[in-house]
């Protein structure tokens, strides 16, 4: 059997842009990458829509990712600008709201609340910004003690206060904030360019889309590699990774015991909760073990819905939208030319959502629309998509896997660190935006330069 010198677990983004970077820098390497299913781009799903596509995993990148842009660039792919509703006053830069889902005005005495605890939030996420100085951060054991939910039990008074919070965490995280890990959490906004970053408007992670669908960016770069002489096997799902094999060789088998690769060097570039759905020789250390089991996935429901006729300008929103039905986070957008409009189920609410019949989640969404934009317009759709990606298994849930209290600051440092010619990639491992395209650029990129190093001992 061909003796590889990198093999790569995964044909996502992280594990994608880690060969390409792989291959620059050392031109001649062999390489494979393995992937379950039978197409590239994990996370990322573009399905054709008339003479259009629509993203039902990942569609946005922001104006500070610039691994991201780059790569866009590189491909030679587009980007147009994502449109909100009230253009004049996009959500995120009305410091009231972080969230599109979010619609109410606040009193001055809220308003002041609100402002003071977000300030509080964006100086104590610089502190928690670098992983390799967890341990010395004066409050990160405290702050990892609790969840967000338990944070904002004590320092929020009022309850619309409290609500705007909670959709925050629910709408960027995917995650209820009680199961999410507060200093995690702060870390997650310090790389993420704060509050202004991962909320919705100009300037923030959602700012831009790829016309041709974000997918695009996953089978641009698997072109380009294999156009180099890489392989990429798709339908290879990996269940077993051997290293305690003679002459430093890494084995990886499926599940009835095939050898399907032998490589010098590996990257795992899944996210850490699928870890432990491989059998692993030796075992992972304790510190890998204890994050592959701990961490978790957030959860989503993605839905589209196309109209021949825009209803929802000008833009007049009854209430709370979450308060509604489903959707927490809704985006407008145009699929074929036509009006559409994106609407995120997240966190709990996800979960309940994605047990429902395709007839019954398209019911409660346009339902919920209709009260929202009070307009029975709303029923009148030409066509609806929904994507759960809680029930995939090579995904086990979505944006990202989260850190629940007191995991970050026992093993979160060791999270990254290769494990003899094991290397770890995937978008939860980036030190720069966690859980987002950018964040499995900058952990693809680290895996490489590992692997680097590696190849040259
Ligand atoms: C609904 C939704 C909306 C999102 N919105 C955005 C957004 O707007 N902007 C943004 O930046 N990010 C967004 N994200 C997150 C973004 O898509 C991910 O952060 C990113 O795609 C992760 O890339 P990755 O390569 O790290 O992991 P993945 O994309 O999960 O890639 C891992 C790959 O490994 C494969 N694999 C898993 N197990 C095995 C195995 N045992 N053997 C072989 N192969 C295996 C998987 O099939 C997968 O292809 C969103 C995600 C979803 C689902």
């Amino acid at each position: 059997m061909l003796l590889y010198d990198v093999c790569i677990l995964g044909a996502g983004l992280s594990g994608l842009s880690c060969a390409r970077k792989i291959l620059h820098q050392r031109p001649l390497s062999s390489i494979v990458v393995l992937e379950a299913r039978d197409r590239v781009g994990g996370r990322t799903l573009s399905v054709p829509a008339g003479a259009d596509s629509v993203d039902l995993g990942g569609q946005w990148v922001g104006p500070a990712q610039p691994k991201c842009l780059e790569l866009i660039n590189e491909l030679k792919l587009a980007t147009v600008k994502q449109q909100w509703f009230d253009e004049e006053a996009p959500a995120a830069a009305d410091a009231n709201n972080f969230s599109s889902g979010s619609s109410v005005p606040l009193t001055e005495e809220e308003d002041r609340e609100l402002k003071a605890i977000a300030g509080q939030l964006e100086g104590w996420a610089e502190s928690a910004r670098d992983p390799a100085s967890w341990a010395s951060c004066p409050h990160a054991a405290e702050w990892d003690a609790v969840s967000v939910a338990q944070f904002f039990d004590g320092a929020v008074k009022s309850a619309v206060v409290r609500r705007e919070l909670d959709l925050l965490v629910r709408t960027v995280t995917a995650s209820e904030p009680h199961d999410l890990s507060f200093f995690y959490f702060l870390f997650f906004l310090g790389v993420c360019g704060g509050l202004a970053g991962v909320g919705d408007g100009d300037g923030g992670a959602q700012s831009f889309k790829l016309p041709c669908g974000a997918q695009q960016l996953s089978l641009g770069m698997a072109e380009e590699l294999q156009a180099q002489g890489v392989h990429v096997r798709l339908n290879t799902p990996v269940a077993a990774i051997n290293c305690s094999g003679g002459g430093g060789t890494i084995t990886l088998a499926s599940a009835g015991g095939e050898v399907l690769v032998e490589a010098s060097c590996l990257v795992v570039a899944v996210s850490p909760p699928l870890w432990s759905t491989i059998t692993w020789s030796p075992a992972l250390s304790p510190a890998k073990q204890d994050v592959s089991v701990r961490m978790y996935m957030g959860s989503a429901v993605k839905t589209i819905t196309v109209y021949k006729e825009c209803f929802w300008k000008p833009f007049t929103p009854q209430g709370q939208l979450e308060e509604l039905g489903p959707v927490a986070n809704l985006f407008p957008t145009t699929v074929d030319g036509a009006p559409a409009l994106v609407g995120l189920v997240t966190a709990g609410a996800a979960k309940v959502f994605a047990a429902l019949p395709e007839e019954e989640r398209r019911a409660q969404v346009l339902g919920q629309y209709q009260k929202y934009f009070c307009s029975a317009k709303a029923l009148d759709f030409t066509a609806f998509h929904s994507k759960d990606w809680i029930n995939e298994t090579y995904s086990k849930g979505c944006y990202a896997a989260l850190m629940p209290p007191r995991l970050a600051t026992c093993c979160g440092g060791a999270v990254r660190a290769p494990e003899g010619r094991v290397c770890f990639a995937g978008t939860e491992l980036a030190i720069s935006w966690p859980g987002y395209f950018e964040g499995a650029l900058d952990a693809g990129y680290r895996a490489a330069g590992e692997v680097v190093a590696l190849l040259h001992q």
